[in-house]
Formats: C-alpha cells, structure tokens, sequence
C-alpha cells in the first residue's frame, strides 16, 4: 500500500504533482538503468517534462509560460524526484532564467523567453564554477574583455553540467580585475552565451566522469566573443543577479531531496514489509522500522522548511536563511533515507536492478552542490547568529 504523504495538508497543487507522476510513470527504472551505465542523457525524459510545458512553469504567462510560483515548480521537482526520475537533467532551466527574467531588458526576454517555453531553445548550462576559486566566487578568472563589438572571454568553467545538452549558457566573469574593485564582489559580469555559435568559436566542453550520471562538463574559453547585448543588466553587477537566483536554486533542489527521500521511503517501507527472514518479516524489527521512522520524520520537518522558503519566496520576502536552511535540511533528510533504504534491503540494495543505489549515488550530490553543506553553515552563522566571519 502507498504511504499518504500528502494528507490534507492546504497543498494547492495537486493537479501538478498528479500530471507530474503520470509522466514519470512512463520513465521507470528500465529507463534509467542504461542511461547510469552508459552515463547517456536522459533525451526522451527530458523532452516530454519540456512538451508537457513543466521546465516553463516559472516563466511568466507573457512570454509563453504558466507563471506559476516556485511552490508550483518545487512540487514539479520534488515529484520527478519521488517518481524514481532524475530531475539533474534539467532542473537548472527552472532557476537560470530567473536572472534574465528579473534583470535581463526586453529584448532579452522577448527573444529567449518565449522560444525557451515553446522547449525551442534550451537554457540548461550555468557557468559560475572554476578550479582555482572553488565556493570563493568572487576569485573566478575568467575573464570577458570589453573590445568594438562586445566582449572577449577567456578562462575555463568546471562542473558545467549539462553544457553538451544546451543552446544557452548563463555565464559569470569577471570584466574589472578584483584588484581594481572596491568589494571584491564588483567587476563580475553576467552573459547570455549561445553556446552553438560559441563552439564555432573558441569554446570547447570536456565531459567529466562522475559516480553519478549527471552530464556534467569542464569548458574552456578561448577567446570566445559575446556580443554586447546579451550582458545582462549592468556590467559588475553580475555576482548581485546570480545570488537573487541562488535562493530558487536551493529551494527546488531541496524539493528534490524531499522527492528521493520519498522514495526511499516507500522502497524502504514495502520491502520491509515483505521480506521475510526467521520466518517473519524484516520490519517487525525494530532496528528496521527506528532508521525508516526516523528519516520519515526528518523528511517531513525538512519538508515544512522548503514550503515555508518557498512562501517566502513566492511572497517576495527575504528567505536567504530559509532557502539554506531547507537545502540542508532536505539534503540530510534524502542522505538519511536513502541510508535506510539500502540498509533495509540488505544486500539487495547493491543490485542495480533495484534502483536504490543508483538513487543513492544521485542524492548524495546534494550536500556538496550547488553549495556545499559547510558553507550553508557558515552563512547562518554569520548572518543569521551574528557570528563573526569564519572565512
Ligand atoms: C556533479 C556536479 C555538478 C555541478 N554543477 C554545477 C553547475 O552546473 N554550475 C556550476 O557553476 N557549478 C556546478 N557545480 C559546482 C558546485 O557548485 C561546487 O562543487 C560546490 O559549490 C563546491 O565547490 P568546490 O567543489 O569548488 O569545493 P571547494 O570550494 O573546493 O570546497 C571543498 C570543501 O571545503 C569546504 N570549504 C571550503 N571553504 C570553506 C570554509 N570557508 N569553511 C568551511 N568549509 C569550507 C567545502 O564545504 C567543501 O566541503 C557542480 C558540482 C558537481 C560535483
């Protein structure tokens, strides 16, 4: 029997989430097991979330979307999630093209909105990461020279996932030295790149191998020239646009890590359920039931935290320790599920076939990226406890 996570509980989209479930019925795990193996994109998937207008459900009713609140597109990725689906192939449209929508001009978003809602143009690569600067954003080196018809790039991006499976890439870079600035955050600049043209033109992507299928990439600029008009808003106040998305980016991730705990949940509960040892099942133990009781109940306060970021959010109130808070929170939860799942099913949860690991191999990302869970502890201890600055 499935577990009622959803009592009554004033959610108002559950319209969604079932449209949600009956499209991730059709991806089950026969899909994703040699797309893992074979570290392929999930292209199909993919596909019928955009055809079903899914990935556009943050962009406003004017330039083609649904203009949901981001409660809308969490309970959209939480069930993607929960759906045993992996949402990483293209979750980050939802939260990239905030920044164009809230800081890009008019022509900007009439010319990429609507083709991007109509699944025509793909907005999946977010090039902020580099090797030498790690989480330390302001110290990225690459670099984009002003010349006659725009910008010159130079530099390397590491972890850009999805750069092979994308038309449009958000770029961070620096455009005045750090050591020309007045706080080390100035001088960044943010970029619509066309990454089809960029190819043509001094742009190469690397695939990096990961634990987990998440097509992920290292990009080297090598002269890469970016027409003016695609700078988005003011040039140097590129890093203040890409912290007003961070807030959407956290909030949806850590609706999926409610999805995967979800389900790993459920695995965990039917299997314990069923599985016999010593002639009775496995969950009348209570060493069985205490990890699964547990998770559950770290789930459902997580879970309380990315609804009450997501209102926030949605409210145009300040959520920053919110948004961090349920990111943790939801990251923990899914790591803790998932630890009983696996423990739940023996050996059983090693076996391909079975789901788990793959899914315990994808959650894991999530207490290291996109911001890793120390870093989120030091933000609410500086800015939330007053705490003096650790770093
Ligand atoms: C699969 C994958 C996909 C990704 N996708 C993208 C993407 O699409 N776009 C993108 O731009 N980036 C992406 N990232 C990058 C991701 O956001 C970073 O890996 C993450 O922010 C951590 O940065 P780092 O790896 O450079 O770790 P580092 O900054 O080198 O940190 C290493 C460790 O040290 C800890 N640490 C560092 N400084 C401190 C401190 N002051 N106090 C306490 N602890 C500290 C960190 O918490 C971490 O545990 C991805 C990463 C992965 C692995």
């Amino acid at each position: 029997m499935p577990i009622d996570f959803d009592p009554e509980d004033g959610d108002t989209h559950q319209d969604i989430r079932a449209g949600v479930r009956k499209l991730c019925a059709q991806f089950p795990g026969e899909y994703w097991r040699p797309l893992d193996r074979e570290a392929a994109y999930p292209a199909e998937f993919v596909k019928a979330v955009t055809a079903a207008g899914y990935l556009a459900a943050l962009i406003p009713e004017e330039y083609g979307g649904s203009g949901l609140p981001l409660s809308a597109a969490a309970a959209i990725m939480e069930e993607i999630q929960r759906g045993g689906c992996n949402g990483a192939a293209c979750h980050a449209q939802m939260y990239i093209m905030g920044a164009l929508l809230r800081h890009g001009n008019d022509d900007q978003k009439r010319k990429y909105l609507p083709a991007i809602a109509r699944g025509e143009l793909r907005l999946q690569a977010f090039g902020v990461t580099e090797p030498t600067s790690g989480t330390d954003t302001s110290s990225i080196k690459t670099f984009a020279k002003r010349d006659n018809a725009g910008y010159i790039v130079n530099g390397q991006k590491i972890w850009t996932s999805r750069a092979e499976h994308s038309d449009l890439m958000l770029l961070l870079a620096r455009t005045t030295p750090k050591h020309q600035v007045a706080k080390r955050t100035d001088g960044l600049s943010v970029f619509i790149l066309d990454m089809r043209q960029a190819r043509e033109n001094g742009l190469t992507i690397r695939p990096i191998r990961t634990m987990m299928n998440h097509s992920t990439t290292e990009v080297f600029f090598d002269n890469v020239p970016i027409p003016a008009e695609n700078l988005i808003g003011e040039e140097g106040s590129g890093f203040r646009y890409v912290l007003s998305g961070m807030n959407a980016e956290r909030i949806l991730i850590a609706a999926e890590c409610i999805g995967d705990a979800k389900w790993f949940i459920e695995k965990a509960t039917d299997y314990a359920k069923d599985r016999m040892v010593f002639d009775r099942p496995i969950g009348k133990n209570q060493g069985i039931q205490f990890p699964i009781a547990r998770a559950y109940a770290q789930m459902r306060a997580a879970e309380l935290m990315v609804q009450k970021a997501a209102a926030l959010f949605d409210n145009d109130m300040s959520c920053g320790a919110e948004a961090n808070m349920a990111k943790l929170l939801a990251a923990e939860a899914s790591w803790a599920a998932g630890e009983a799942c696996i423990q739940t099913h023996g050996g059983f949860g090693f076996a391909a076939e079975y789901d788990i690991e793959r899914k315990f191999r994808e959650t894991r990302l999530y207490q290291v990226a996109p911001i890793s869970t120390n870093l989120i502890l030091s933000f609410l201890a500086e800015h939330v406890l007053g705490l003096p600055r650790s770093y």
